[in-house]
């Protein structure tokens, strides 16, 4: 191996085991599907869908393929599958061209609310593409206020309502969203891109059963390889999105990815899976209630899933890249964020995001939470203090060597 390349891996090898992960999209996968990532799959080429591609040799790939779309159906209770999609992003790009023309009425909350670039974000494709029209947080409570979506849904009448979001910390009612939908005659595209680990083990309502049509990364709470899926209890919906995918936006699909989405699904089948993820939950809990306690304030007042907002600079005066490059600076790894009515630019912003699921992996429980949270408050009141910023390093590198990410 070329040594610049080896010692790129040596070191971040070193660093994700030294550190303490909290940034919420991201997890450390198993070694099973390590192992299927970087394995011989990479080598094959199978343009199409299983028995009907347009290359020889595919009968092996063919078995993953399809016990990956078995897997996905029987983890989610959905009828159809596409798990072809490269990233969260493709999917998004596949639901988008499949049911949608190119300036067609959109809805989707805002990216400084929670939700995501592919939600029609100026900069983004999906933005650029269609008419998107934002939905924002309830400006008192900090949360979905579905009365509101409801009148701009009337008011705006859009072909799609987008639901999901990458950095809200509470409860989504996709029944509720579904209903808004019906009634103005527009497809629901649930994105549960960052909760589908929690609606696999029964821990937040499962979006298929509401929406016509569902995407989802598998990296995130799912605890698999970097990739994106697409279901469906719709037969003429997943005719189009096959389509779209293969055709329509993608080549040969990544075929590695794919056995490690199958081992992925596998996994998060498994009863312990359950158990994972009621932890990851425990730990957001206490880790928002021991910075609550500290004084911070957590967007809309508390989490039920993974993950929570931060507000940095309403306690302490510094932004969210201040408080990224202080925690980073003692081996804590968190994402600046941007927080409802931001008065910061994107990259400073006012607060941080945290989530649980990468650290809960590692075995972590809330003692250790406890401790976490009570360490990240005393590092940002403490900030120009080298002591005990180098206090803290210790006390960080203590509780991660503890912890390996891989016996
Ligand atoms: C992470 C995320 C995506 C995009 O996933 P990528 O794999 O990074 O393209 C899409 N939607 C939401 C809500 C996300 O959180």
């Amino acid at each position: 191996m070329d040594p610049r390349i080896k010692k790129a891996l040596e070191d971040e090898t070193k660093r994700q085991q030294n550190n303490i992960e909290l940034i919420a999209s991201e997890n450390y996968v198993s070694k099973s599907i390590l192992a299927l990532q970087g394995s011989i799959f990479t080598n094959k080429y199978a343009e199409g869908y299983p028995s009907k591609r347009y290359y020889g040799g595919c009968e092996n790939v063919d078995v993953v393929e399809n016990l990956a779309i078995e897997y996905a159906t029987k983890l989610f209770d959905a009828k159809y599958a596409n798990v072809q999609p490269h990233s969260g992003s493709s999917a998004n790009m596949a639901v988008y061209r499949s049911l949608l023309s190119p300036g067609d009425k959109v809805m989707g909350l805002n990216l400084s609310h929670g939700g995501h670039l592919t939600h029609g974000n100026p900069v983004n494709f999906s933005g650029l593409d269609y008419e998107f029209i934002a939905y924002n947080l309830d400006p008192e409570t900090e949360m979905l206020n579905y009365d509101e979506i409801r009148r701009i849904a009337l008011k705006e009448r859009p072909q799609m309502i987008v639901a999901g979001a990458s950095a809200y910390s509470r409860f989504i009612d996709f029944e509720k969203f579904r209903d808004i939908a019906h009634e103005v005659g527009a497809y629901l595209f649930v994105d549960m891109a960052h909760i589908a680990g929690l609606v696999a083990a029964g821990y937040h309502q499962n979006p298929v059963y509401y929406a016509d049509v569902v995407s989802s990364t598998t990296h995130k709470t799912l605890r698999g390889p970097r990739g994106g899926i697409i279901l469906t209890n719709n037969e003429e919906i997943i005719k189009k999105i096959n389509k779209t995918i293969f055709p329509g936006i993608q080549g040969g699909p990544l075929m590695h990815v794919i056995a490690a989405k199958a081992e992925c699904f596998y996994e998060a089948l498994q009863p312990e899976f359950k158990v994972y993820q009621e932890q990851v939950l425990k730990n957001a809990k206490v880790l928002a209630k021991t910075l609550q306690e500290e004084g911070f304030k957590i967007i809309s007042g508390g989490t039920d899933n993974h993950l929570m907002l931060v507000d940095v600079k309403s306690l302490l005066g510094i932004t969210g890249k201040d408080a990224e490059t202080i925690l980073d600076q003692i081996h804590i790894t968190v994402n600046k964020n941007t927080i409802p009515n931001e008065t910061e630019s994107p990259f400073k912003t006012s607060g941080i995001r945290l989530g649980t699921p990468a650290m809960t992996t590692r075995g972590l429980k809330e003692a250790e939470f406890v401790h976490i949270g009570h360490i990240i408050a005393k590092a940002l009141k403490n900030k120009d203090d080298q002591e005990v910023l180098k206090e803290l390093e210790k006390e960080v590198l203590d509780l991660t060597s503890r912890f390996p990410i891989y016996e």
